[in-house]
């Protein structure tokens, strides 16, 4: 199947289904989890997007086992990035959702969960495995824009939350920097070295 990314490990995940009729992707979406929630390193999302978890194993998980969620890609505190659906499907992580007039944000986007939390800071192995994905990905889909959850579901979800460092990646030739720039009040970042690849 089309849509694997080469070098990335793969843990296929049946929450996807076929994107609409002609439908091209043009955003990408930064998510954080945890699972449990604030607790790192554990299985609790794989088994979530691969529909294993267990609500025996915590107390939270009895609300969400009936979840069917998913997203293209996961990176780990350690950095360790995982991709559980191709990127020609549908993945099911932006639930309702809105961007530039647009809902159903699944049906034209890329998800993208960091492993990580509103109150603690991202782990420092996690940016560059980011910034290198958004590479790949917006050489196969240019002109790809870039947001939160938080910005295409406002008020129903926060993530990836006040810690998560937007000048790390802004600092790319970034289409959708504007309205980053805007809502951090983030002034005159200047691109780095990695401009040239674009
Ligand atoms: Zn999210």
């Amino acid at each position: 199947m089309k849509g694997w990314l080469r070098d990335v490990r793969r843990i296929e995940s049946p929450n996807c289904d076929a994107r609409p009729e002609g439908e091209r992707i043009g955003l990408i979406v930064i998510h954080a989890i945890s699972l449990p929630p604030n607790e790192f390193g554990g299985a609790g999302v794989i088994e979530l997007f691969t529909n294993r978890l267990d609500p025996a194993t915590h107390p939270y998980y009895v609300s969400i086992v009936r979840l069917r969620v998913s997203a293209h890609f996961f990176i780990r505190r350690d950095g360790e990035l995982i991709q559980f659906v191709p990127l020609e499907a549908r993945a099911w992580h932006a639930g309702v959702s809105s961007w530039r007039g647009r809902e159903r944000c699944n049906d034209f986007s890329i998800g993208i969960e960091l492993e990580g939390c509103d109150t603690l800071p991202f782990d420092e192995r996690q940016y560059p495995v980011l910034i290198d994905l958004l590479r790949r990905l917006r050489r196969r889909f240019p002109g790809c824009e870039l947001a939160g959850h938080a910005d295409i579901a406002p008020g129903r979800k926060t993530d990836p939350g006040p810690l998560f460092d937007w000048r790390r990646i802004s600092g790319q030739k970034d289409p959708g920097r504007p309205q980053i720039m805007a809502r951090t009040g983030i002034q005159g970042v200047q691109g780095s070295s990695e401009q040239k690849d674009h």
